[in-house]
């Protein structure tokens, strides 16, 4: 049976982090939209060409064309004995049009990483990035040094404060009919990811054993 994973959570959640990590324990791929829409465009597909001319244009990558991307991806090879999203669905509408995607297919488990608001804002206002990379995870690294390239870790331009609580009311908009969309299916979970790293991790694991038992505990 495939292992199709759907990771929600607010910005400053460690969705990413658990989603990459999760995947990569069990030899799936993590599907985040940013990737694949580069690398659509960079492949040249049919989708990734009118992706890229909408870019170009300076407007937003619409619904038809990113539920588009995300059906290619998840019709390659790779994905067939599973995949972890993350950053899709973003909306109802998106999570609509999954659902016609994902026919025929094993059902899609659903976790949402909750954080309590002031902790997020902590957590995000405090975020560094590296200089180099990019990578926000100090896996490995120092405060002072990035974990994956060793460049320089230094505070994200747009973490202030007020950008920060933005994001999050922006977040709470979009996800809290998402949220409700899903919260009523014998495969949704909600995790605490107000804990380690590591004990976020065991949650998700547990999260999704416990679904996939039929929907007990
Ligand atoms: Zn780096």
């Amino acid at each position: 049976m495939a292992l199709n994973l759907l990771v929600l959570g607010p910005p400053g959640a460690g969705k990413g982090t658990q989603a990459e990590r999760f995947a990569r324990s069990r030899g799936i791929p993590k599907i985040s939209t940013g990737d694949i829409l580069r690398e659509a465009v960079q492949t040249g597909t049919e989708i990734g060409r009118r992706a890229k001319a909408i870019m170009d244009r300076g407007e937003l990558v619409g619904d038809d064309v990113m539920i588009g991307i995300v059906k290619e991806r998840l019709d390659r090879d790779d994905a067939g004995s599973g995949f972890v999203l993350d950053g899709f669905p973003r909306t109802v509408a998106q999570a609509e049009a999954l659902e016609a995607i994902m026919a025929g297919r094993d059902p899609l488990i659903v976790v949402d990483i909750t954080v309590p608001e002031e902790q997020l804002v902590r957590r995000l206002a405090s975020r560094m990035i590296c200089e180099s990379c990019g990578s926000n995870a100090p896996a490995g690294g120092t405060d002072a040094r990035c974990g994956r390239c060793g460049g320089r870790m230094i505070q994200r331009a747009d973490d202030t404060e007020d950008v920060v609580l933005e994001r999050l009311k922006v977040y709470h908009r979009q996800s809290e009919p998402l949220v409700a969309y899903y919260r009523s299916r014998p495969t949704y979970r909600s995790i605490d990811g107000a804990q380690t790293p590591d004990r976020v991790a065991a949650d998700l694991v547990a999260a999704i054993a416990a679904v996939g038992n039929g929907g007990r505990s």
